[in-house]
C-alpha cells in the first residue's frame, strides 16, 4: 500500500485524509481514424480514493 497523505485532492478539490501521490493519465479514446492513446503527465498530483477509482492514473515510482 502506498503511504496516504492529508490535504486537498488535486482532482476534485475535497479535503481528504486518503490522498496518494500519482501521475494523471489523459486517455484519448480510439476513433474510426485515430488509434486510442494514453498520455502520462510528468507532474505529481495527490488524489483521494474516489478519484483514483474513477479516473485513470499511474502510481509514482518509489525510490
Ligand atoms: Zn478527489
Amino acid at each position: 500500500m502506498p503511504p496516504v497523505e492529508i490535504g486537498t485532492c488535486d482532482s476534485c478539490g475535497d479535503r481528504r485524509d486518503d490522498l496518494v501521490r500519482l501521475h494523471r493519465v489523459y486517455v484519448t479514446p480510439e476513433t474510426w481514424d485515430t488509434p486510442g492513446r494514453a498520455v502520462v503527465v510528468d507532474e505529481v498530483e495527490r488524489w483521494c480514493f474516489p478519484c483514483r477509482t474513477h479516473y485513470p492514473h499511474e502510481p509514482v515510482a518509489e525510490g
